[in-house]
């Protein structure tokens, strides 16, 4: 009942989880090299004695215990500040965690339908949040045909279901795909992928389990790679975390870890949740993101001594727009929240998904910018080894010089950072994830159209037609 130590943490993956990677069959995900990285950067969320840490990761629960931060339900705006810093001091795997923040959200309408389901969700939360355990968010199904409905696919496994149903608990079979840093989580909040209608009962399953529960089996994929160069990638190196492409191989869950096992009317409501505290970490990501492009772009354009060209003040001056817009989004979002009737508090949906979708659909245009800017270097700089090497080395101090100002490793740098944020390894999975993590653009419009007053508008346009009805 207690915080864990980076240590804990690391040891508390032996347990016998099954994890493959590239053909193999990974036994321990704390020893093999592939992990490394990811497992270093999931640790750091562990380290609550750092100068600052602790109050920004922690907080007091009403039992008077001390808990990660990732766990405090916000009945405030202060809180919401202050989950968003501990956000940004956050990986990836923290942020997923807030899949109890999703589930805390929805409780009220389950308990509505079956108060063991809320019951469910409340213990299965206290668990967590008194071991300190990291979870992630199994929402996307394999989804075969999207063009049919679960229930006429070729395979019913396509869409993650009930199979069995026992005095003790269901039997669930099927697979969710791209489940971010589900290799080093302890536990998998599955939800169903979407709203389900009469006859897609068995779809309708949400539920809770271990990571190494029997039958739980997950394929990994990365970017990265653990011997990248710091120096040539300073992003995909120092932060990377596989998606999970997850099997529920005929797995038991018990009852008390349902939250959701039939009742299709209830389906849509965890994905409405969830996608609410997905994309407030995907907008938080991009505020930080998108002031990054401006850095870069000033930067490089003063290394180049193009800073002062018209055109590329335009560009930087674009960057600028989506860098506030967002930002000014995000603090809307907060100053907005809204409260679910046992007094939680969350920011505005409307801002969330205004925010996260001028993010994602207008980050290609930004990293053009970058691009246009930046100039071919970007993808044929020679790498560090090429730098360290004394054949080469003089070559390229001389070639790659600017101006006496600009240290030539720090341009390389910059360069290097360009390329891996918008044109290699990570920027390559950005390009991707950026329009589809966190339910895709459609998912964003939906939200959206239903949030935004409509009534209001309408009134607008009667007033200024001269409609009087
Ligand atoms: C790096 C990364 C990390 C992710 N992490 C997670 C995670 O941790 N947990 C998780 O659950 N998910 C995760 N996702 C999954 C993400 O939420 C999905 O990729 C997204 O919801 C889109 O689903 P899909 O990939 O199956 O694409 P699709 O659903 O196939 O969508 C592709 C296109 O088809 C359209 N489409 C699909 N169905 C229909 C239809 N019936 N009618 C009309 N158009 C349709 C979509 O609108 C879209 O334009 C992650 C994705 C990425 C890339």
């Amino acid at each position: 009942m207690s915080l864990k130590t980076p240590e804990q943490y690391r040891e508390s993956l032996r347990d016998g989880r099954v994890n493959f990677m590239y053909g193999e069959r990974i036994e321990d995900v704390t020893t093999h090299q592939e992990f490394k990285v990811p497992l270093e950067t999931a640790s750091q969320d562990y380290d609550y004695e750092s100068p600052g840490m602790r109050d920004i990761r922690t907080y007091t629960t009403d039992d008077g215990t001390e808990a990660h931060r990732v766990f405090q339900i916000p009945r405030t705006e202060e809180d919401l500040h202050k989950r968003l810093e501990m956000m940004r001091n956050t990986s990836i795997l923290g942020g997923t965690t807030a899949v109890y923040m999703a589930l805390m959200n929805a409780r009220g309408q389950l308990g509505q339908v079956n108060s063991q389901y809320a019951d469910n969700v409340e213990s299965v939360y206290g668990l967590a949040r008194d071991n300190d355990l990291r979870a992630v968010e199994a929402i996307t199904d394999a989804k075969g045909d999207r063009g049919r409905r679960p229930v006429d696919q070729d395979d019913l496994d396509l869409y993650t279901r009930i199979v069995e149903r026992r005095d003790d608990g269901i039997v669930v079979r099927g697979a969710k795909l791209h489940i971010t840093a589900a290799c080093l989580a302890h536990d998998i909040v599955v939800m169903p992928t979407k709203a389900m209608g009469p006859g897609e009962e068995d779809f309708s399953v949400s539920f809770s389990i271990p990571v190494n529960t029997p039958g739980v089996k997950i394929i990994n994929q990365t970017y990265a790679h653990p011997d990248m160069s710091t120096f040539d990638y300073p992003l995909s190196a120092a932060h990377n975390m596989p998606e999970g492409f997850i099997i529920f191989d005929d797995v038991f869950v018990p009852w008390e870890r349902v939250f959701l096992a039939g009742e299709h009317e209830l389906a849509g409501v965890f994905a409405h949740a969830l996608g609410l505290w997905e994309r407030i970490g995907g907008l938080v990501a991009m505020v930080e993101r998108s002031k990054l492009l401006v850095g870069i772009a000033q930067l490089l354009a003063e290394y180049h001594g193009i800073s002062k060209a018209g055109h590329i003040v335009e560009k930087t001056t674009e960057l600028i727009f989506y860098a506030e817009l967002l930002r000014m989004t995000l603090d809307n979002s907060l100053r907005n929240y809204q409260t679910t009737e046992d007094g939680m508090v969350y920011p505005s949906p409307l801002e969330i998904n205004v925010g996260k979708y001028y993010g994602a659909s207008n980050w290609h245009g930004m990293v053009r910018h970058i691009h246009d800017i930046s100039g071919g270097i970007v993808v044929t700089l020679p790498s560090e080894a090429d730098l360290r090497n004394e054949e080469t080395e003089g070559y390229l101090r001389k070639y790659l010089y600017t101006k006496s100002e600009v240290d030539v490793e720090d341009r390389m740098r910059l360069i290097n950072l360009i390329r891996d944020l918008t044109a290699d390894a990570y920027g390559g999975w950005e390009l991707v994830t950026t329009i589809q993590a966190g339910g895709g653009l459609a998912a964003q419009r939906i939200v959206t159209y239903r949030s935004y007053d409509l009534e209001d508008a309408k009134q607008v346009a009667r007033d200024a037609a001269g409609i009087s009805s």
